[in-house]
């Protein structure tokens, strides 16, 4: 069973999605990778998907990627027994500690002593998603005075983002380190670090997750990009998280660095999500707007890995079209001759390394040779995203021994993985290669594919044969 299209599509499990028939359903509408969003649910909610999910993949015989995304360090307000209060451009409005006191129209509880140990006179705080904004006038370590600058209504518990500072705080919190550990428990396949500022948060999280899962830094911080190029470094995938990001950051601001995360990754070669609100007029309707549509063409055209659905998938009324929809745009987009130009104009040259040079080297034979597959060999998952990183026009297929690969991969652009034991000489290598590639729906008898591997098998990095074989 293959899909017929090169980026992939993630989508939120919630409420709306969490029968083993609409995961099925979703499935089969389109979906490489599910999420399971921990800022929402109980371990038992999470468990239950999650289950439902390993039993599609064993029923239709394809590996399904799960991305555990932990909540992070966000950030809110206490509660206001008396109800909302309204705030008034001009209003003074104070922020402290006393989480036992109840809000008022003067005052609310902010449980978090690190952000005034950060704040500074003149710093912002938004709250609820931005739509409220405060200035800093005088602050301590315990309070802060400040002043409306944006009015509007602030209820229980709204979301606080302090876009000016760079937070003392962990990307892990005591919740996230217990959600990575029962997520770990499971078998996730990735692991979404949420509010990332620095290279360093990064290093934290592979200490305790090791390569029991991949890391995935989601962007959301101004901070974090100003160490873009760092932090992709360090990571195995790149969540470019709109929502937060468009409320730390102005939204005009959002489309430049969308494109900047998405070139970095792509040099870098590891996988990029392009995420939030993308199709969210399908929350409620069952067709998108035509911005929306042109949202997800222009994360295809840019070469972005994967696009993502939040609350369309989540919580919405149209879950299963939203992705039969994502599907349609992305396969209408790739079908688009200027697709293909775009993706070329937009390659950056490989590093100088053996791994790279049998990348550029396949993507040279396949356009050559119009071949119906790349089959790349791949243990870690390395050499398939190498050669992803080529943004080739043939479809890869990804054969691997390990399942924690075959499951890791479906993130990957054109990637088709398969689980399959270890080919153990250069013959048989070519032959298994020629029989999954018929099998899996990708060639025919006298079609021609290309195979690339390391030999000898087994060693990571060590991606050193390119082989051109006929499919017999
Ligand atoms: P969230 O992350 O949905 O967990 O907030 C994505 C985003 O901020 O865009
Ligand atoms: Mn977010």
């Amino acid at each position: 069973m293959r899909r017929h299209r090169q980026a992939k599509i993630v989508a939120t499990v919630g409420p709306a999605s969490s029968s083993p028939e609409v995961l099925r359903s979703l499935f089969e509408a389109g979906v490489d990778v599910f999420r399971l969003n921990f800022s929402h649910g109980t371990h038992a909610d999470h468990r239950a998907r999650l289950d439902a999910i390993r039993a599609i993949e064993r029923d239709v015989g394809r590996p399904i990627g799960v991305l555990l995304d932990l909540q992070g360090p966000k950030l809110r307000v206490g509660t206001f027994p008396d109800g909302p209060v309204q705030l008034a451009v001009g209003d003074r409005f104070c922020l402290d500690l006393q989480r036992d006191l109840p809000g008022d129209r003067t005052r609310v509880a902010l449980p978090h002593p690190e952000i005034f140990a950060a704040l500074k006179p003149g710093a912002e705080l938004l709250i609820d998603d931005g739509r409220v904004r405060l200035r800093v006038l005088d602050c301590s370590e315990s309070h802060a005075d400040t002043e409306v600058v944006v009015g509007g209504t602030v209820s229980d518990r709204k979301g606080v983002n302090v876009p000016d500072v760079v937070l003392p705080l962990s990307a892990l919190t005591p919740k996230d380190l217990a959600d990575l550990d029962y997520g770990l428990s499971l078998g996730v396949d990735w692991v979404a670090l949420s509010f990332v500022q620095r290279p360093e948060d990064i290093d934290m999280a592979r200490a305790i997750v090791g390569d029991r899962a991949g890391i995935m830094a989601k962007l959301e911080k101004p901070a974090a990009i100003t160490c873009l190029d760092e932090i992709v470094a360090r990571c195995d995938a790149i969540m470019v998280a709109r929502g937060d990001l468009g409320v730390e950051l102005p939204a005009e601001a959002v489309p430049a660095i969308q494109k900047r995360i998405v070139r970095s990754c792509r040099r870098a070669g590891i996988p990029v999500i392009v995420a939030t609100q993308m199709l969210d007029s399908m929350v409620a309707a069952p067709v998108p707007t035509r911005a929306e549509a042109s949202d997800v063409a222009t994360a295809v055209y840019d070469g972005a890995d994967a696009v993502m659905l939040s609350a369309e998938s989540a919580s919405g009324r149209y879950p299963v079209e939203a992705v039969r929809m994502m599907d349609r745009i992305i396969r209408n987009t790739e079908a688009d001759p200027y697709h293909r130009e775009a993706l070329d104009a937009s390659h950056t040259p490989a590093r100088a390394e053996t791994g790279d040079a049998i990348g550029c080297a396949t993507r040279r034979v396949a356009t050559l040779l119009d071949v119906a597959a790349i089959v790349a060999y791949t243990s870690t998952g390395s050499s398939a995203l190498r050669m992803a990183r080529e943004r080739p026009h043939s479809p890869i297929i990804g054969i691997t021994p390990l399942q924690s690969t075959a499951r890791r991969l479906p993130l990957a652009w054109g990637v088709h993985a398969v689980q399959c034991e270890q080919a153990f000489d250069v013959l048989s290598l070519s032959d298994k290669a020629c029989d999954i590639a018929r099998r899996e729906g990708f060639a025919s008898a006298g079609q021609t594919i290309v195979i690339t591997a390391g030999v000898p098998f087994g060693t990571p990095g060590s991606t050193n044969l390119l082989r051109i074989a006929e499919v017999g």
